[in-house]
């Protein structure tokens, strides 16, 4: 999801099926279709990030937040929660203006920091692939 640094994280893992059922019954309010459930996962944090992956399971209708997945490498997903959407946006006006995506408390960059040079970018996160 962030082109211009580079790939991301993009470590992969498939939903359990007794998590896809947690990620259903979550939200009581909010009756979820299994088709709604992301179960193909694919890590949204930055590249070489510290700590465990994640991805966004399931969109819910409106501000409590989204549901996401947290998997070591190399292993199944163990968990899914409710987790607040990361309330940062970088801070430009009108239409520039862009939210982040991910969820609070996330480690590594926002989302929207791609292309961001305030923030220094992470070690082994620059230019590898830059040859024509
Ligand atoms: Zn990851
Ligand atoms: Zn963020």
């Amino acid at each position: 999801m962030c082109q211009l640094i580079g790939p991301g994280c993009a470590e992969t893992a498939g939903l359990p099926l007794q998590l896809l059922v947690s990620t259903l019954e979550i939200a009581p309010d909010e009756p979820g279709h299994p088709l709604e459930v992301v179960t193909h996962l694919r890590c949204a944090l930055e590249a070489e990030h510290n700590g465990p992956h994640f991805d966004l399971v399931r969109v819910l209708d409106g501000d409590q937040g989204e549901v996401w997945a947290r998997w070591a490498g190399g292993q199944e997903p163990e968990w899914v929660a409710v987790l607040a959407d990361c309330t940062a946006d970088n801070g430009l006006p009108g239409g520039a203006n862009e939210a982040c995506t991910l969820f609070q408390g996330h480690r590594g960059r926002h989302s929207f920091a791609c292309a961001d040079f305030e923030l220094d970018p992470l070690p082994g996160t620059d230019r590898v692939s830059s040859a024509p």
